[in-house]
């Protein structure tokens, strides 16, 4: 699994290409982003809880079925928020599932592509259509070593195995979301000082 920052980078790099799809205030748009991007590593709280961090991660919460689930349920939050006040626009339900979906399947995605040295390896990528894990036969990005207890599992992150990680990572998923954001503020030829997603 990429660390919190490799996953928040690719929520950036989404907010940039839709800003402003599901809050109008753009700082409450990005941690929203960022939020969904790093919500299947939520499967680490009833195992920190439990004593065993790594007890439910990279389980059903890790897959397609989830990424569905999340992105109806998310949807219609969001709905329900924009009847009760219908005269704000809060975007419509297709678009924001179908962004919460892909915020949510991008991060299985990165974690497909990460090395993984602990069985079971990879994630329920397509559960429940498919119940086997999977992972790349080539992953790029570096595992992440951690304690398998809860006492001392977020010291643990805390290494140079680890730094060199969230190096790649922000280089990588950094670099995308830099290139989107640079490439979204492009002017739009004929139209001088008007951003390309029209959001000014
Ligand atoms: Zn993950």
């Amino acid at each position: 699994m990429p660390l919190p920052v490799g996953h928040a980078l690719a929520g950036i790099a989404w907010q940039r290409i839709r800003p402003g799809l599901f809050f109008d205030h753009s700082w409450l748009d990005a941690l929203f982003f960022i939020f969904v991007a790093n919500l299947p590593d939520a499967d680490f709280l009833p195992g920190l809880i439990l004593g065993r961090p790594n007890l439910y991660h990279h389980g059903v919460f890790h897959s397609l079925g989830a990424a569905l689930a999340v992105a109806a349920v998310g949807a219609g939050l969001f709905q329900l928020q924009r009847r009760r006040v219908s005269a704000r626009r809060h975007g419509r339900f297709w678009a924001q599932a179908a962004m919460i979906f892909m915020l949510f399947y991008s991060h299985l995605l990165l974690d497909f592509f990460t090395y993984d040295l602990v069985a079971p390896y990879g994630l329920p990528l397509w559960w429940p259509f498919s119940g086997r894990y999977v992972i790349a036969s080539q992953p790029f990005f570096i595992n992440i070593t951690r304690s398998s207890v809860s006492a001392d599992f977020f010291s643990s992150i805390f290494n140079r195995h680890n730094l060199g990680a969230a190096l790649r990572e922000v280089m990588v998923i950094g670099g995308c979301a830099l290139a989107v954001a640079l490439f979204r503020c492009r002017p739009t030829r004929g139209l001088p000082g008007k951003g390309r997603n029209g959001a000014n």
